[in-house]
């Protein structure tokens, strides 16, 4: 007799929501801090010719040893520290919940963050502990202090700038964490190159920490990949669980070229930050958004009816995330992410309509 899905597949996969990713063609596509802008035509066309001679009949180079010197040098990652990529940062994190999912684990983070460090933890079967932020979605470092004590976490996550909210964290507030923690803290900076605070140059006084960077909020998501930073004798170990080939020859080879130009990626951000200042003050002057500030790409910002503005909006042609009912922080919450200057005039637009 075929058992079904129910005997099968284990409780906790059965039990979680599968991540659901909208429709968005034909959409103005704010919903997902993806960059605007694509690379210039040069580089395209460079990109092109690298990828005809392409060894795709070879596995890649499994160590991605071209590519990570040219991520040291770029993002200056020490030298005495190591240095493993994933298909996008959703797979690193994945690998440290695989790596450190002993029996009766616990995972803890802030509530509301980034949802994937939840489920990733779910499937692993490690037990997440969610700390809620304070007023204006500040770090409560007593609270988190607290729960380090009460849960000694195997594993941290604290976002830097936050997801969704947008801020950056006190610096004491990690400090004091970093030094409470008796097991590994992962600073995830997928938003650094919009805020320009690292912990990367931290990495020699916490032995502990880990930075993890992407690719995928400036510029290149589509190819995915993701960076994780720290000491050899943690790195050696989550190697283990990475899978061999897990970064194909095609992203390497693109990622390598692409970074040749990353003085443009910065440029391009710089842009998003300026637009993001100006739809920042478009937002406050409009009356029935408040916007929390944002050192990412994207804002946050209060409605009075986030369900009919985001179906108000997605009418217009405007795709943003409603992020009503994730969590009781968020009531009444949507994230818009910043993008080309025309397409933000687009929103401003479809914003005072849907509110009006
Ligand atoms: C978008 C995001 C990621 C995931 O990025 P990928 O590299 O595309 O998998 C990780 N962390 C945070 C906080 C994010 O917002």
């Amino acid at each position: 007799m075929p058992k079904k899905p129910e005997e099968i597949i284990r409780e906790e996969v059965r039990a979680a929501a599968s991540y659901h990713v909208p429709d968005a063609s034909g959409m103005v596509k704010l919903d997902a801090m993806e960059n605007p802008y694509r690379l210039p035509e040069d580089v395209r066309g460079q990109i092109g010719a690298i990828v005809a001679h392409a060894e795709v009949n070879r596995y890649p180079d499994a160590g991605a040893s071209r590519l990570k010197a040219r991520l040291r040098a770029t993002f200056g990652i020490p030298g005495d520290m190591g240095l493993i990529l994933g298909n996008g940062s959703d797979e690193i994190i994945q690998m440290l919940m695989l790596a450190t999912a002993r029996p009766g684990a616990v995972a803890l983070g802030l509530e509301p963050s980034f949802v994937m460090f939840k489920l990733i933890a779910a499937y692993c079967g490690t037990r997440f502990v969610g700390v809620s932020l304070g007023p204006d979605f500040s770090l409560d470092a007593d609270r988190m202090v607290a729960a380090l004590e009460e849960h000694e976490p195997a594993i941290v996550f604290i976002a830097y700038p936050n997801n969704p909210t947008g801020n950056l964290f006190d610096g004491g507030a990690i400090d004091r964490i970093l030094r409470a923690a008796s097991g590994l803290v992962v600073i995830d900076e997928a938003y650094h190159a919009f805020a320009g605070r690292t912990y990367l140059t931290r990495l020699a006084d916490y032995p502990n920490m880990l930075v993890m960077r992407t690719l995928s909020k400036s510029g290149l998501a589509g190819l995915r990949l993701g960076l994780l930073i720290g000491r050899r004798e943690w790195l050696e170990q989550v190697d283990k669980v990475r899978l061999p080939y897990n970064v194909g020859v095609l992203t390497q080879l693109v990622a390598e070229q692409a970074l040749q130009h990353h003085l443009m990626l910065d440029e391009q951000a710089a842009a998003i930050k300026t637009e993001r200042t100006r739809l920042y003050d478009e937002l406050a002057r409009t009356p029935g958004a408040t916007p929390f500030p944002s050192d990412a790409n994207f804002i946050l910002f209060k409605t009075k009816a986030a369900e009919r503005v985001f179906t108000g909006l997605k009418q217009r042609g405007i795709l943003v995330k409603n992020l009503h009912g994730a969590h009781p922080a968020l009531e009444q919450c949507l994230r818009v992410t910043v993008g080309t200057p025309e397409e933000n005039d687009r929103f401003m637009h479809a914003l005072r309509a849907a509110l009006a």
